[in-house]
């Protein structure tokens, strides 16, 4: 049968060796980037010079420059052994596009030679028309642009010279997540500054930094094959759940089995030669769950190499016979996987925005950022919601292991206290405070205390943690810049808001920072509401949340509505990310992707239960009664109703399941054909979200009771406790 022998296959897997280069990490560290100093040397000075000049002034590229740096990367591409070049993007699915091109060219006397200009190098007309655009583009019109980003350097895989690019629409809208999210790190940039200079005039820039952490699972690939839900739709759509699985709490945190630890091992030495900053591994909280963070970077290089990591960890995880599910919830009953989204704002002064600093101004200084976000979050949070929200997401968003499907933020008892004292203080008080040296009060203990004081509950989906935000609703096989679109665009809007308004008092004569104060006050009343400390999977808070008038929708196609209310299309208007013509575009591309996702998860299951369970239960049943039969014909009445009301017993039960799986099919199926006439993405979302989803859920429930009743020899698929541990 060939479930055991893929369980016999995946359980006699050892480690694979893995190939270990002679030179110490320090030396292939970015070997296949395109870095400063492989710029440096390869490109003539004054090409070097004009690009760094363009990278960090933010100023585009002359074609001059272009055609010259092609020349250097395509001489540095084919010495590292690359055929091909590709424009590298972030199409509005999940992961990334790219179409290879071979480097040659006819060289005019029948043979060819490798070429590569800068007019390749720098845009590219990608034949596009299959990529979600939301209605933006009519076919005749199918063309879209992709544009290189310089500010984000070129790298090498798989032979392939890979240039990250804008993929843009013949008409300029966006069509991916890295123009918008360029857009919004553009316009906190421009209003972190603008406040920053408050503190210190000599502040040019604000970088947004991004330090994500990854959670996924692995399976064997001879489970992963036996299973063809996980094939199609990346979770287990059945399984019930394995005797033992994370109650013991000992695989977090525990060693790591060496199979698994060669493959680690392995994709941080690629990681490491992709310029990839990874650091930390360990085990997660579910059996076979891991997690991988890099140092944090700048939030637009950050979220390249987010990307570029998917790709990577699933390629290595199959030279080690394992596949990766990215998948938030790939099976029930256990944690589901998320990716803590660790974000901060920090000065080209070298000052991080959200960390307490050690003088009175600094400390001034860190509160005006902390409340801003606050305001901005308070404001939005219908909006970073639905930033984190999809199909895959909704299961593990509100259920009692991840975030609640509400957003809070938790400061931890410290900065609540002086946010409190500070909301309290009287005019006076607030003059006295903000004398001669700025803001007297003593923070400056600040950092020591925070330490332990920051949320370990997890429970909050957006916790101040010392120096940085963590933004946890985020999904494992989410595009981070989702989250970092809408935050910092968010942040930025609210920054401009407040410098209108501080700059208004100063104008009417009051002192400086008496007017950061009062505003701050200000924002700390109106805000607060978004201040949430407790236990976020309680029902008390849900109560409470809803009082305080903060987002509570739990449907997500409802959820992307956010997108679209009248505070989102002037918040992105402001920042100059979106416009509303984009945005409508957008939602209509994340409700067919919902619908889409459901869609296919529905068939599957639908297929499986009739195809595989229904007939397994059947043939059981059948053997049952047959031995019904054969003990009736053997024994008198009386002993025969003894030995065999077990046996009646469990036919009658495997009936009823059957009965209740045949109908919720038939169910499903026409829930779907009646969602399928619907012409409204929007529409056509709810209808699979309120008629097809609660019957996945009830089809599954009857399907794991029989999972128990059946023979064991007779169950098709591999079971959670074949795929959940890795020997
Ligand atoms: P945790 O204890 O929350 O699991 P980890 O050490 O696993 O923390 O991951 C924390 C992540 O946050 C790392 O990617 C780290 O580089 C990042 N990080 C640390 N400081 C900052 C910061 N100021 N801004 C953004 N990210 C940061
Ligand atoms: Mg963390």
């Amino acid at each position: 049968m060939l479930r055991f022998k893929v369980v016999e296959e995946a359980f006699d897997r050892k480690a694979m060796p893995v190939e270990i280069p002679v030179e110490r990490p320090e030396e292939y560290y970015g070997k296949y980037v395109f870095n400063r100093q492989k710029m440096f040397e390869y490109l003539p000075k004054k090409t070097y010079d004009a690009l760094v000049n363009a990278i960090d002034n933010k100023e585009p590229l002359p074609r001059e420059v272009a055609d010259s740096v092609a020349a250097g990367m395509k001489r540095w591409a084919i010495d590292n052994g690359a055929r091909h070049y590709t424009h590298w993007f972030h199409p509005l699915t999940d992961g990334t596009a790219e179409k290879h091109d071979a480097f040659i060219e006819h060289d005019g006397k029948g043979g060819v030679v490798e070429e590569f200009s800068g007019k390749l190098l720098v845009q590219q007309e990608p034949d596009a028309s299959s990529f979600p655009n939301g209605g933006i583009r009519n076919t005749f019109e199918a063309r879209g642009y992709s544009a290189w980003d310089i500010s984000s350097p070129a790298f090498i895989m798989d032979k392939t010279l890979c240039i990250p690019t804008i993929f843009i629409s013949y008409t300029g809208e966006s069509l991916d997540y890295k123009t918008p999210l360029l857009r919004a790190l553009n316009s906190v940039d421009r209003a972190a500054a603008d406040v920053a200079r408050y503190f210190d005039p000599n502040v040019k820039h604000v970088f947004s930094y991004l330090g994500w952490e990854q959670e996924y699972f692995l399976v064997d690939e001879a489970l992963y094959s036996a299973r063809p839900d996980l094939v199609l739709t990346g979770r287990t759509l059945m399984g019930h759940e394995s005797a033992k699985n994370q109650q013991l709490e000992d695989h977090y945190f525990g060693a790591i089995p060496s199979r698994v630890e060669a493959f680690m091992l392995d994709l941080e030495i690629e990681c490491h030669k992709l310029g990839i900053p990874a650091k930390t591994r360990h085990n997660e909280v579910a059996p076979n769950q891991f997690e991988l963070a890099p140092i944090f970077e700048e939030t637009n290089l950050a979220n390249d190499h987010n990307l570029l990591l998917m790709s990577l960890i699933s390629e290595v995880a199959r030279r080690h016979n394992f596949r990766v599910l990215l998948h938030e919830k790939p099976f029930a009953g256990i944690n589901g996987s998320g990716k803590h989204n660790n974000w901060s704002l920090g000065t080209d002064t070298g000052v991080l925005l959200f960390a307490p600093g050690k003088t009175p101004q600094t400390n001034l200084q860190f509160i005006t950022f902390i409340v801003n976000v606050m305001a901005a979050v308070h404001k939005h949070n219908a909006l970073l919601k639905a930033s984190i929200m999809s199909a895959t997401n909704a299961h593990r968003l509100g259920a009692n292991e991840a975030p609640p499907a509400i957003i809070s933020i938790f400061l931890g008892s410290q900065l609540s206290e002086l946010l409190d004292t500070l909301e309290k203080s009287t005019h006076d008080e607030l003059i006295n405070l903000s004398g001669k040296e700025g803001l007297k009060l003593d923070v400056s203990q600040i950092p020591e205390i925070m330490v332990d004081n920051t949320d370990r509950n997890r429970t909050s989906p957006f916790a101040f943690t010392g120096n940085r935000f963590e933004f946890r609703a985020v999904g494992s096989s989410a595009n981070c810049a989702s989250a970092m679109i809408a935050l910092n665009a968010a942040v930025a809007e609210q920054l401009m808001d407040f410098k209108s308004k501080v700059d208004a008092r100063i104008a009417r004569g009051e002192d400086l920072y008496h007017s950061l104060l009062e505003e701050i006050k200000s924002l700390i009343s109106q805000s607060k509401s978004i201040h949430f400390d407790g236990n976020g999977y309680s029902d008390e808070w849900k109560e409470e949340a809803a009082r305080r008038g903060l987002d509570c929708e739990t449907s997500t196609p409802k959820i992307f509505d956010a997108y679209l209310s009248k505070a989102s299309v002037e918040m992105f208007k402001k920042a100059g990310v979106f416009s509303e013509i984009e945005l409508e575009a957008r939602n209509e591309v994340k409700w067919e992707m919902y619908t889409k996702k459901i869609q296919i998860e529905a068939r599957v299951l639908g297929d499986l239960a009739i195809n595989h369970v229904i007939p397994v239960a059947t043939r059981y049943q059948s053997i049952l009664l047959d031995n019904v039969f054969k003990i009736k014909s053997l024994f008198d009445a009386d002993k025969c109703d003894k030995i065999s009301s077990q046996d009646l017993s469990t036919i009658e039960k495997i009936s009823d399941h059957i009965t209740v799986i045949r109908e919720e099919v038939a169910k499903m199926v026409s829930g779907r054909k009646v969602a399928n006439k619907l012409d409204d993405e929007r529409e056509k979302a709810i209808a699979y979200h309120d008629n097809v989803v609660p019957c996945m859920d009830v089809i599954r429930y009857h399907i794991d009771k029989l999972e128990l009743m059946v023979d064991d020899e007779m169950w098709p698929l591999p079971k959670y406790r074949e795929l959940l541990f890795i020997r």
